[in-house]
């Protein structure tokens, strides 16, 4: 038995190597395996922030291990964070810099990348060099790129790839609160009598929230809203499955109710709010019956969703990728924010509106990069703010942008005409993740140098004119601020792999080549040396970082900000009964916000919706989760998930394989799945695949305010290879639009979609 069992696994388990042993803070385990040592830090994938250690042996990463005694996760860790030292050692890693895909030393890849830059700022001007980054540096290297960009190259042309996930959430805020910043905690979690969920599907993207919720021992009444019956929809008490893009109306009728039924909180809006009466008469517009009409949720459940949110001691709404990527994204976060305020459920425990950040450090990037607003939440176009900051750091006041430049898709818009000629992309990859991606890739090929600093060999890295390789998480030190501002350390584990360098690194080094090196980084040559800089930038601003030291948080297990004198040990949430609102008198906006429908709905050219999302397996663009075989043999493909009554005009069953068009172009060969999550006339779509490249369908509409792309509704067709029954159609080739068309031709009565072809 013992011999047959060598045989299978390849080794004998009775050799002392592998015998397991107790290790005292992680249990038994193989010898094999254990680690010479572990490492603090926090996970670099979502935006939760999970505590762990990485296990090194022999100076590779070989385990990783949620920390037990860290309050975000309790040494949880979702698969991904489970797996995560495996990212290290991929074999889409880049070890070597590169021009035109050939290895070259740092010293060609900087100089050919430099002389270009300055080149094209000469011909065109500083601020046709443009830079598209992440929210997955850490908070040091945001701040040293921003100073780059800005103070060094001075192009304010500069944007991330949050535009994309979380810009929305920040316009809201800043328009209702006068800043960014999310006001809750976990721990409002688990203190909450009511949860709303709204366009968050936390089970696949952020699992470890569960925890927080499940922890609740009031049992609090949840509920989920959503056009698709996601994994999260099965904890709901009630499930409402909302009609696609019309969460903004659904909010505003919701304070009509209130304000109707007299159920707000008269003390608190008098106290702390502004703009009451314009927003009672604006709300006239949103009567509950036409609400009804345009959301597809009874008139009886909107009225018991308002009871039961101003009923609640504690209500808490927490939204994510759903109400952030619409066109209507700003207004519909100021939306849910109006509601928390006419009823004073915020800055309590158990309540407040709190989005959550999708990667690992969007918030670091928020506070630190420069992108939205000058570093530590400051504005952009104040005099005294400007001058404060260049005397804070010690650079010429002229040197403070003034503005904000392009955001994402405007850099690929001034690309397209020409006006941007150079691009450096940090660790992002557009070319799977970017909407309408003939018009990203048309654009593209207009520039004179495309510049992309990864860790990975990304699609879009492999498009690159120069690659700058970097160091992976893991192989860095720094810190990340999670979704509900907590700093966490992440360390350093292992040495970069091959020739790569920190992104830090990579930053202090390029800045050499323009010679402004000592002018941006005084005597930096560690990540805390921009630490305690950013540290003074942010002291008496709202994200407050004065009182935090690298070793503080260690032993904290993170740090919320504000963390300063007053509070040494950090903040749990905002907008407390002692803290103002940033707005001039201190008090929050209630904000008259519009419901609009869809630009671009569904035709008899296109009559389904798409739906775009995620799975819990796999991150973003799988340049970090491809090569991790326990998550891509999970989800190795993407998938359409069709409801059996279009399922059945097309003739497909779960497993046939289908194509998808719309306006923008056509995706081939995905897998079908047949399920009620969808509801008839929708299909769903997870977006991580280059294979199976759903943003080759997702059109270019843009909330005006944030930027962020409307990439959760597109109308699409579907295309079976199959003819039914009774149909002659001259091309083999079938869509359901084309079968409706049939019908009506042959004066077929279908009920319900339900054709009997
Ligand atoms: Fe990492 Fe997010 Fe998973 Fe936690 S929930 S382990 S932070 S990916």
């Amino acid at each position: 038995m013992i011999s047959k069992l060598k045989d299978f696994l390849g080794f004998d388990i009775k050799a002392e190597k592998y015998k397991l042993s107790s290790d005292p803070q992680f249990g038994m385990i193989s010898d094999y395996k254990k680690p010479d040592k572990w490492v603090f830090s926090t996970c670099g994938y979502c935006g939760v922030g999970c505590g762990l250690y990485i296990g090194v042996k022999d100076g590779k990463a070989v385990y990783t291990k949620g920390n037990p005694t860290h309050s975000v996760n309790k040494g949880t860790l979702c698969p991904k964070g489970l797996s995560e030292h495996q990212l290290i050692n991929s074999p889409d890693r880049i070890s070597e810099p590169k021009i035109d895909g050939k290895d070259v030393t740092w010293n060609e890849a900087f100089k050919k990348t430099s002389d270009t830059f300055k080149r094209v700022a000469q011909e065109k001007g500083s601020k046709s060099v443009a830079i598209i980054s992440t929210g997955q540096l850490l908070t040091e290297e945001f701040y040293a790129l921003g100073k780059f960009a800005q103070l060094g190259l001075k192009t304010n042309n500069f944007d991330g790839n949050t535009t994309l996930c979380m810009a929305s959430a920040v316009a809201g805020y800043k328009q209702s609160f006068g800043s960014d910043g999310p006001p809750s905690s976990y721990e409002d979690f688990e203190y909450a009598d009511m949860i709303i969920l709204v366009g968050a599907n936390i089970a696949d993207n952020h699992p470890i929230l569960k925890l927080h919720i499940n922890k609740n021992k009031k049992k609090p009444f949840i509920v989920v809203i959503d056009p698709r019956v996601s994994k999260t929809a099965q904890m709901a008490d009630l499930f409402i499955p909302i009609n696609p893009r019309t969460d903004l109306a659904l909010f505003n009728t919701l304070a009509y109710i209130i304000l109707e039924q007299g159920w707000e909180n008269t003390e608190y809006i008098t106290a702390s709010t502004n703009g009451l009466s314009d927003l009672k008469k604006h709300l006239q517009d949103y009567p509950p019956q036409e609400v009804s009409n345009i959301t597809g949720i009874e008139v009886e459940t909107l009225y018991e969703l308002a009871r039961q949110f101003v009923k609640a001691p504690a209500a808490l709404s927490a939204w994510t990728m759903g109400v952030n990527q619409s066109a209507l994204g700003t207004d519909t976060v100021s939306a849910i924010v109006n509601l928390h305020l006419l009823t004073g459920q915020i800055g309590r425990v158990g309540t407040g509106p709190f989005s959550i950040t999708g990667q690992c450090n969007a918030m670091g990037s928020r506070e630190s990069s420069f992108t939205s607003s000058l570093p530590g939440y400051r504005p952009f176009g104040d005099e005294e703010v400007a001058r404060e900051y260049a005397e804070l750091v010690n650079v010429p006041v002229e040197l403070v942008p003034t503005e904000r430049g392009y955001k994402y898709a405007e850099i690929i818009d001034a690309i397209d005409r020409g006006e941007i000629k150079a691009l450096w992309i940090i660790a992002t990859n557009p070319l799977v993740s970017f909407v309408n991606q003939k018009k990203l890739r048309s654009a593209l090929k207009k520039l004179d140098i495309l510049v992309v600093q990864d860790a990975f060999m990304s699609d879009t890295a492999l498009e690159a004119d120069v690659i700058f390789p970097a160091a992976t998480w893991g192989e860095k030190e720094g810190t990340y601020t999670n979704s509900e501002r907590r700093c966490n350390k992440a360390n350093r584990a292992v040495e970069p792999f091959g020739n790569s360098k920190s992104d830090f690194a990579i930053f202090l080094e390029f800045s050499g080549y323009f010679g402004f090196k000592d002018l941006i980084y005084p005597s930096w040559s560690e990540p805390k040396d921009a630490f305690e800089e950013f540290k003074r930038v942010t002291k008496n601003q709202l994200c407050d970082y004065s009182a935090m030291s690298y070793k503080l948080i260690e032993e904290l297990k993170g740090i919320q900000w504000p963390c300063n004198e007053a509070s040494p040990k950090g903040t749990a949430r905002l907008y407390s009964e002692n803290m103002p609102f940033s707005t001039p008198n201190k008090k929050a906006n209630l904000l008259c916000v519009e419901w609009l429908p869809l630009a671009s709905d569904v035709c008899k050219a296109f009559p389904l919706m798409l739906n775009t999302g995620r799975t819990v397996e796999q991150w973003h663009t799988r340049t970090k989760t491809k090569s991790i075989a326990i998550l891509d043999d999970l989800a190795p493909e993407a998938w359409v998930e069709l409801n059996p009554k279009d399922a059945q005009i097309l003739e497909v069953k779960s497993g046939d394989r289908i194509a998808l068009s719309s306006i923008n172009g056509r995706v081939e060969n995905v897998i079908v799945k047949v399920t009620q999550k969808v509801k008839d006339g929708s299909v769903f779509v997870p977006f991580h695949f280059n294979t199976e490249l759903v943003n080759t369908l997702t059109n270019s509409e843009f909330c005006p305010k944030s930027g962020e792309p409307n990439f959760k509704q597109s109308a699409i067709q579907l295309h079976s290879i199959k003819v039914p029954e009774g149909i002659k159609i001259s091309e083999a080739e079938v869509s359901v639009q084309l079968v409706h068309q049939k019908v009506e031709e042959l004066n077929i009565v279908i009920k319900d979609k339900e054709a009997t072809l």
